[in-house]
C-alpha cells in the first residue's frame, strides 16, 4: 500500500506562526514551536501534509502569500490561510467561541452571551474552515484533524461539500455535564456536528462520559458500545469512536533545556532577589478560569492563619496578557492587582521581604524555565482546565525531583498526576491555604517521591505518545495505511501562539 496517500491535514483556528513585518514594511512568518507544533511537523513532513487555519490577523489579508509560501519552504509542510473579516473574528471569535462556549465548557454558564448573531457567524465561519479545506484539494485518503472548540461544525460542513475523507477532532477544553450544556441553546445542533466526526476525543474519561450523558440527554437513537479508553457511538449506519487522549508536552525537550547552565545562572540571580525564602509560583494566562483571586486569597490566609511563615515564603505570581479586547479580561487584572496590593499593603515590611512578587507579561522561554526550577512549589489552582500544560512542565523542569505540585482538582492534570501532587478544591481558600503550609513542611524525601511518580507519568506519555495514540485511534481498522515516524528530536525556540 502507499503510505504517502494519506496525507494529514490539520486544521486549527490559528496557524502555527507568528507574523512579523521587517524594517521595509515586508510581512514574515515564522514557523511556531511548542508541544503540538512539534509534535505534528514529523507526520506532517512525513505524510507530506497541510495546516489551514486563520493568520491572526485580517488587516493583512491578501499581503500575507509570499510570507505563507516562505515560511511553507522552511517549515517543510503546507501552510493554507483561511481569511476572516472583522466581523467574523468579532462574532465569531470574540463571541461564539469565548463568549459562549468558553464559559459554558468551564462551568461558567452566567458568563455566557448567548446572542443569536453569534451562532450564525460560528456555523458560517465554521462554513469558510470547511471550504478551505475542500479548496486545498482534499482527497477522500486524507485525514483531516481539526482542533478545539472553535470548528466543532467543520465535519458537518465537509459532509455538506461532499467531502468523503475521515475526520478526527480533538476538544482541548473541558466537555461539560448535561445541567450545564443543555443551556445552551444550539446544543442539539452541536452534538449533531460533532457526531459527524468519526473519532472524537476529548481530554479526559469525564469529558468523555459528559459528552455521551448529552448525548443520550438529546439523541436517543445512538447507541453507544465498548468500555475503556475507547468506545463507539452508532449513528444510523455511521460509527463514530469517541476517546480519552490526554495532551502532554515534550519531556525530554523541557528537562533538557531546563538542565542548561544559562538557566542555572538565571535561577541563581532570581535566588539573590529573593534570599532566604521558598518560592510558590502560579503562571497562567490572564483567565477567569484560571481562579488567580482565588488563589491569592488562599495566599492571604496562609500569611493570616500562619504568622511563622511571613518572610519565610514568597508567592511569585505571572500572568500571561491574553484577549485583552475583551472588557471583562480588563476588570479581571485590576481585580487581581488590587488583591497583590492589599496583599503587601498587609504584610510587607519596608526595604525587605515581599510577600507576593506579580509579573504582567510574556516570559521568554528562558525566563520560563528559571521560574520553573527556581520554585520550591508550584500552586495551580484553575476552577477548570482542559489539561493545564503548565503542571506537567513544571514537573518535568523540576530536574532534581525535589519540589511540590499543588494541582485543583478540577484540571485534566489531575487524573494523571494525582498521585504526586496535592489535591485541591480551589473554591476552597483555607484548604488551598493548608496545602502551601503541608507542602511547605513537607520532607524532602516525601518531595521526591512524589515529583518522581509525576515525571514517570509524563515521560511514560509524552505529546508524541498523544499524537501516536490519536492517529492509531483513528486508523484502528487500517493501521498500516498510517505509519507514524519515530519520536523525532526536538525543538526550537520561539514564541507559541495560542492556537
Ligand atoms: N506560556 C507561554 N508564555 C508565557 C508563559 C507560559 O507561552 O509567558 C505557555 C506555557 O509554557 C504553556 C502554555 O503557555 O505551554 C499554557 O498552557 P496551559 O495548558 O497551562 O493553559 P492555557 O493557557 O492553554 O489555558
Amino acid at each position: 500500500m502507499d503510505a504517502k496517500r494519506h496525507r494529514l491535514i490539520v486544521v486549527s483556528n490559528r496557524l502555527p506562526l507568528v507574523f512579523k513585518r521587517d524594517a521595509e514594511g515586508e510581512w514574515h512568518a515564522e514557523s511556531g514551536s511548542g508541544g503540538l507544533v512539534s509534535a505534528l511537523v514529523p507526520v506532517l513532513r512525513n505524510r507530506g501534509g497541510t495546516w489551514i487555519g486563520w493568520p491572526g490577523t485580517s488587516e493583512a489579508d491578501g499581503e500575507l502569500g509570499q510570507a505563507l509560501s516562505e515560511a511553507s519552504d522552511e517549515a517543510g509542510y503546507m501552510l493554507r490561510p483561511v481569511s476572516l473579516t472583522a466581523e467574523d473574528v468579532r462574532d465569531f471569535y470574540l463571541g461564539f467561541s469565548n463568549e459562549v462556549v468558553w464559559p459554558l465548557f468551564h462551568d461558567l454558564p452566567s458568563l455566557c452571551n448567548f446572542e443569536p448573531a453569534y451562532w450564525r457567524a460560528y456555523q458560517s465561519v465554521n462554513r469558510k474552515y470547511a471550504q478551505a479545506i475542500v479548496d486545498n484539494q482534499v482527497r477522500d485518503t486524507d485525514f483531516i484533524w481539526v482542533h478545539d472548540y472553535h470548528l466543532m461544525n467543520v465535519a458537518l460542513e465537509l459532509r455538506l461539500l461532499k467531502c468523503m475523507a475521515r475526520t478526527g477532532f480533538f476538544l482541548h477544553i473541558p466537555f461539560p455535564p448535561p445541567d450545564l450544556f443543555l443551556k445552551m441553546p444550539w446544543c442539539r445542533q452541536i452534538i449533531g456536528a460533532l457526531l459527524a466526526f468519526d473519532l472524537v476525543g476529548f481530554q479526559t474519561l469525564r469529558d468523555r462520559r459528559n459528552f455521551v450523558q448529552c448525548v443520550r440527554a438529546l439523541d436517543s437513537q445512538v447507541e453507544f458500545e465498548g468500555r475503556g479508553q475507547m468506545i463507539t457511538a452508532r449513528v444510523g449506519t455511521r460509527v463514530v469512536r469517541i476517546g480519552a487522549f490526554p495532551i502532554s508536552i515534550d519531556f525530554k525537550d523541557y528537562a533538557r533545556r531546563a538542565a542548561a547552565p544559562e538557566v542555572a545562572e538565571k535561577v541563581a540571580d532570581l535566588r539573590r532577589l529573593l534570599p532566604k525564602c521558598n518560592l510558590v509560583l502560579g503562571i497562567d494566562r490572564l483567565d477567569y478560569t484560571k481562579g488567580i483571586p482565588h488563589r491569592l486569597r488562599a495566599f492571604q490566609s496562609l500569611m493570616q492563619r500562619h504568622p511563622e511563615l511571613r518572610e519565610r515564603i514568597s508567592l511569585i505570581q505571572v500572568v500571561v496578557p491574553s484577549r485583552v479586547d475583551i472588557p471583562s479580561y480588563n476588570d479581571l487584572k485590576l481585580n487581581i492587582e488590587q488583591l497583590v496590593a492589599r496583599i503587601n499593603g498587609e504584610f510587607q515590611r519596608p526595604g525587605g521581604w515581599v510577600p507576593v512578587w506579580y509579573v504582567y507579561g510574556s516570559l521568554t522561554s528562558l525566563e520560563l524555565l528559571a521560574y520553573y526550577r527556581a520554585a520550591d512549589i508550584a500552586l495551580i489552582t484553575p476552577l477548570k482546565d482542559g489539561m493545564n500544560l503548565v503542571a506537567k512542565e513544571y514537573c518535568a523542569c523540576s530536574v532534581e525531583s525535589d519540589c511540590a505540585l499543588i494541582l485543583s482538582q478540577f484540571a485534566g492534570a489531575a487524573s494523571q498526576l494525582g498521585e504526586g501532587a496535592l489535591l485541591v478544591n480551589p473554591f476552597d481558600i483555607e484548604g488551598v491555604a493548608d496545602a502551601i503550609q503541608q507542602a511547605e513542611c513537607m520532607d524532602v524525601g516525601e518531595r521526591r517521591a512524589r515529583m518522581r511518580r509525576m515525571r514517570h507519568s509524563i515521560r511514560r506519555s509524552d505529546i508524541y505518545d498523544w499524537v501516536n495514540t490519536f492517529m492509531k485511534a483513528a486508523f484502528a481498522s487500517d493501521l498500516s495505511a498510517f505509519p507514524l515516524p519515530e519520536h523525532p528530536l526536538a525543538i526550537v525556540d520561539g514564541e507559541v501562539p495560542a492556537l
